[in-house]
């Protein structure tokens, strides 16, 4: 017995063991889904598998390199290299580059990230002359982005009524035209979205049966895993590629679904035993991660969706501590709550920081996090979001080094045009692109050769087009000479990126400066480490490198153990010891927008299920009473999905210093007198948020706003604050008497638990609103 395989219990053994046809594994959090692909890899390799011949694609490519180690400790680094293994969008960009020229691509084709395609979108808007506010670019690229993953083409969609018409319902009736010249423009620039990168993978497989056969000869073994929150373009690939020697292995778990606002279609996983008949089926129950408490939690949270496959999942793991719920008084509270809690747990267990995750649900929250964070002195990271590539200087260079490799890269272009200030304005942009559009070039053609259009620009307008082109031609000659470190070095000489920074002085401007001498760094690490292991170094694979990891992850920037901060989203698969679950409150998580059908709140709770099963040994869930959201300060609520954890997993920490006060949660003036609300129950005293809040934040000056009632109040929070269940079971229509305004009728019931409100039409003081909470109302 090879002795990686006793590292596996009897049914992971087993699924590892399966080399050949389909099989599935649906299993729960932390049960070894991940490291069962791994080990089966390694099974197969050890089994004289062509490493050449194995795709496995993952959810992030920080998982695969993760796998790809593990894998070569077993069969040897090496081998392990050979592996296709990395994210649909990384192994099929990868695929697209040496086949870019079937479909009409430069294999230098550039990737368009958000940012970009947000650009393109709003000149297009603005070009055909509709109007912002009813074609927001945004909800126009997310619509784009549907039809995409769905393998709608221009040309389906306008054979498709029932599209243009939700679409005309929907007041955006010259979608069909956005979309086409979205897509014209981007294949003119040579440029692909996230979502292309899939579309046109598909393209490929369905219009070259020589290629698709090609592929699917090589890639004999296909494994993914999170396959629950593949989408419909992704499905159709690993179909298409896993066609010939049904040699698939999917593994995934249905409450773990959680991208389905992108697409992700859960009946991937649902259908694949329709797919294919002969499908072996295995079932992992063990899960080894995390402690009995947090397994136990989390199974009794997601009891609560309806729709969910029957799965169960158990632990050998110690009982571990419980549940730590923290409530705070403010964000900013709540982030020094957390670093300091980090501080001290580092210290006294002797944990490192990368024992420690942040996660959220929104990536606003991390400012908060991160300036408490930096305050203590603790290092951390950022996984995915506003990342050092984001950065403005970071893409102006990135811009440049763009244009130099695909100079009809528009959006590329638009950006460093006038970066730094050469006086070519928006009007004289308006002119070029009316030109590109005439011609049927792209900007830069149409600058290149100005003299043979019939564009009106004055002279000295032209010079400095002139110029701008000769600089940028000559950088390209230069280009071809030397390596990615080189032309960039030149290029930030040559057109004075640095220069215009350091002329500010600020310390704003100095700290962009080294951002700026931090991706030249990068770019000498990025060469060495490419040429070490013999790969492209070159500066296409340079720009393909950064334009897949400031989107999807981050590289650990050096050994310095540091916290993880990052969405819940991208949270998945990733384990902890010790796990903070921020900003646990109504409208944040669940999110506003996920809370009006049922499908939208369970995937909600699908995504608290992710949060909490992502940690081993501990797991905090934290809420704030006041936030700053939208640039305002509003009140929260506590999240219902802290109610929804059986209590028994749970404990509830005593706030450290600003106690909340109970008469937080009553706005007596919409209760009618204050007699109402007997007075020996709540403390009352004025608000102390005010003061508290001034004193921890002065640099918010925003007015405090009077506490408004919380419409949801849990009786589990109610209790722990000091008041008592309500004893009255009421209805409408009730006959009822009070004890200052006499007999009245129930005419409406409001809110849940302890925060029921009744309106009653009283006899002598007509319609009153009695928290019955407080209110003595004998039902008559
Ligand atoms: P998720 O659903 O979160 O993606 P998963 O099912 O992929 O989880 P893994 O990440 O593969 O689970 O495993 C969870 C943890 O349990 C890992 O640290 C893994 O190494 C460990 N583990 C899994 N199986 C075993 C085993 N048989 N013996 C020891 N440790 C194991
Ligand atoms: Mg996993």
């Amino acid at each position: 017995m090879s002795d990686y395989l006793e590292g596996l219990n009897p049914p992971q053994r087993a699924a590892v063991e399966q080399m050949e046809g389909p099989m599935i594994i649906i299993a729960g959090a932390g049960s070894g889904k991940t490291r069962v692909l791994t080990y089966r890899i390694a099974h197969l390799l050890k089994n004289g598998v062509d490493s050449f011949q194995i795709l496995s694609l993952t959810f992030t490519n920080k998982a695969a390199r993760e796998m790809k180690e593990r894998i070569g400790a077993v069969v040897g680094q090496s081998e392990a290299k050979n592996l296709w293994m990395g994210t649909f969008h990384s192994v099929f960009a990868r695929i697209l580059r040496s086949e870019a020229d079937k479909l009409g691509y430069p294999s230098s084709f550039t990737i368009y990230d958000s940012q970009d395609t947000v650009r393109l979108m709003n000149s297009i808007i603005k070009e055909m002359g509709l109007s912002k506010e009813q074609y927001k670019s945004k909800a126009i690229l997310s619509r784009i982005s549907q039809f995409k993953n769905n393998l709608i083409t221009v040309k389906a969609y306008r054979n498709n009524p029932e599209l243009i018409e939700a679409d005309t319902m929907a007041m955006r009736p010259q979608m069909g035209a956005i979309y086409k010249e979205y897509v014209d423009r981007c294949f003119k620039a040579g440029a692909m979205d996230f979502d292309d990168l899939l579309l046109r993978t598909n393209e490929l497989l369905v219009r070259f049966p020589d290629v698709l056969s090609k592929y699917q000869d090589r890639f004999r073994y296909v494994m993914v895993d999170e396959y629950q929150d593949t989408n419909h373009s992704q499905y159709l690939i690993v179909r298409a590629l896993a066609d010939r020697f049904q040699n698939i292995c999917v593994v995934g778990d249905d409450s773990q679904s959680i991208y389905a606002f992108r697409g992700a279609n859960i009946n991937n996983i649902l259908n694949f035993q329709k797919d294919y008949p002969d499908v072996k089926t295995f079932k992992l129950e063990q899960n080894y991660r995390s402690t009995s408490n947090i397994v136990e939690a989390a199974n009794s949270l997601i009891e609560k969706n309806k729709t969910r496959l029957d799965k169960t999942i158990f632990t050998a793991n110690d009982e571990g501590g419980k549940i730590k719920i923290m409530r705070t008084l403010s964000d900013g509270e709540e982030g020094r709550w957390v670093a300091n809690s980090i501080f001290e747990n580092a210290m006294n267990l002797q944990k490192t920081y990368d024992d420690f995750a942040i996660l959220y649900r929104t990536n606003a929250q991390s400012r908060a996090m991160e300036d408490a964070l930096r305050k203590k002195g603790i290092k951390y990271k950022i996984f995915g979001g506003l990342s050092f590539y984001q950065r403005k200087e970071i893409k102006d260079l990135l811009a440049y080094l763009r244009v130099l490799i695909n100079p009809n890269d528009e959006e590329a272009l638009k950006r460093i045009i006038n970066y730094p200030a050469r006086g070519i304005g928006e009007t004289t942009m308006d002119k070029l692109a009316v030109a590109a559009n005439h011609y049927n070039k792209s900007l830069f053609e149409i600058i290149s050769n100005i003299e043979k259009t019939d564009i009106k620009i004055q002279g000295p307008t032209k010079t400095k087009l002139n110029n701008f082109a000769t600089l940028i031609q000559s950088l390209q000659i230069s280009a071809q000479a030397h390596n990615a470190f080189e032309v960039a070095d030149e290029v930030v000489k040559r057109v004075g990126l640095i220069k215009d920074l350091q002329v500010d002085g600020t310390p704003e401007a100095v700290s962009r400066v080294e951002n700026v001498q931090e991706l030249l760094n990068g770019m000498k690490d990025f060469i060495e480490e490419r040429k070490e292991q013999d790969l492209d170094s070159s500066l296409t694979a340079f720009l393909e490198d950064v334009a897949l990891a400031s989107t999807f992850d981050n590289k650990d920037e050096d050994d310095t153990p540091m916290v993880s901060l990052m969405t819940i989203h991208l949270a998945k698969g990733l384990e902890f010891p010790y796990v903070y679950i921020v900003g646990m409150e109504e409208t944040l998580f669940p999110s506003a927008m996920s809370v009006n059908t049922r499908s939208e709140l369970e995937e909600e709770r699908r995504l608290f299920y992710v949060a909490l099963t992502r940690a081993e040994t501990q797991c905090y869930l934290s809420f704030a009473h006041t936030r700053y959201r939208w640039g305002k300060l509003i009140d929260c609520e506590p999240s219902r999905f802290l109610e929804e954890i059986d209590e028994r997993y749970i404990e509830h920490l005593a706030p450290q210093r600003n106690k909340v006060v109970a008469n937080r949660f009553v706005d007596s003036g919409l209760f009618g007198d204050d007699d109402d609300i007997p007075k020996d129950r709540i403390r009352f005293r004025k608000p102390v948020t005010r003061s508290v809040r001034n004193q921890e934040t002065p640099e918010k000056k925003t007015p405090f706003k009077q506490p408004q009632n919380l419409k949801k109040v849990t009786p589990k929070l109610a209790q722990q604050l000091g008041a008592s269940k309500p004893t009255q079971k009421l209805a409408v229509g009730n006959k009822v008497s009070h004890a200052k305004f006499g007999v009245g009728q129930v005419l409406q019931l409001e809110g849940v638990g302890v925060n029921i409100k009744a309106e009653v039409k009283f006899e002598s003081v007509g319609t009153k609103k009695i928290l019955l909470q407080f209110a003595k109302l004998n039902i008559l």
